[in-house]
């Protein structure tokens, strides 16, 4: 479960908050749409879960944001790895290694998982994303789609309770994007793994949404409905 209470974030600079008094709860083993126009603060309100802002966008976050019990702004999003994933709309730039087994494998090497472990989950995510026939594949070698998928994996095998996706099929055509989105819905499924997505191009991920939570506008407060709960206000 995500939980926010009161928070506030505002970066270095920028005389208003970028997220204002957000109180949220996400529940646990949904897909949650995060929704609202530009600059409404999603990408904020996804760092705040990932830990990313504030450690590494700098600014102050007032209030306290828990993932699974764990206050994002105590531990490090390296410290998080097990608690909550996440991926950008970048996949290039998210590799660390050069194929797809050695990237699905990273993720896990800080947790002092047994080899065996290791070696398991590995085969299971490679099943489970369909990427079987492409583990020792240069991740430059795969289509954007595939390299999205292989992101996803490569968060995932820590066995994250949660997972924070943002703009993840922006780069990617339509039947890419589809690709992806069929990956996501299996996880929620399968793994129990709660997924926190947002995206701009609502019509692609508003049929597969559990809930829709709604930044309105910059500063505003967030609204968490079902998809024509949110779309009918
Ligand atoms: P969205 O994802 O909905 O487009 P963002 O969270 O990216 O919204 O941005 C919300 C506001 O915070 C915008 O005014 C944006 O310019 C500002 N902002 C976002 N990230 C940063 C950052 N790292 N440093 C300074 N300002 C930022
Ligand atoms: P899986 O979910 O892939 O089946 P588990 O999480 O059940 O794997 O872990 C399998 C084994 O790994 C267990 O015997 C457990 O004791 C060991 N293990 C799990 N997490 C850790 C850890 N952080 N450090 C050391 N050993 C671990």
């Amino acid at each position: 479960m995500i939980r926010f209470e009161q928070v506030s974030v505002t970066y270095d600079g920028l005389p208003h908050p970028s997220l204002r008094d957000v109180d949220l709860t996400i529940p646990e083993g949904e897909l949650v749409l995060l929704a609202g126009p530009s600059g409404a603060g999603k990408s904020t309100l996804l760092g705040a879960v990932s830990g990313l802002v504030p450690h590494f966008t700098g600014g102050t976050l007032r209030g306290r944001v828990t993932v699974d019990g764990r206050d994002t702004r105590t531990h490090k999003p390296r410290e998080l790895a097990d608690v909550v994933g996440t991926v950008g709309q970048d996949p290039l730039s998210h590799f660390v290694t050069d194929t797809v087994e050695d990237e699905l494998a990273y993720g896990m090497e800080s947790l002092g998982l047994p080899p065996a472990v290791m070696r398991r989950r590995v085969e299971e995510t490679l099943d489970l994303l369909g990427l079987a026939a492409l583990r020792d594949r240069p991740l430059t070698a795969l289509s954007g789609g595939q390299q999205q998928r292989v992101a996803i994996g490569s968060v995932l095998t820590p066995h994250p309770r949660v997972l924070v996706l943002d703009e993840p099929t922006s780069a990617l055509d339509p039947a890419a994007a589809e690709e992806v989105l069929a990956v996501l819905l299996r996880l929620v499924h399968d793994l129990g793994t709660t997924v926190l997505l947002a995206e701009h191009r609502l019509e692609r991920v508003l049929q597969y949404a559990d809930r829709v939570a709604l930044l309105p506008a910059p500063g505003a407060a967030p609204r968490l409905g079902t998809p024509a709960e949110v779309m009918a206000v």
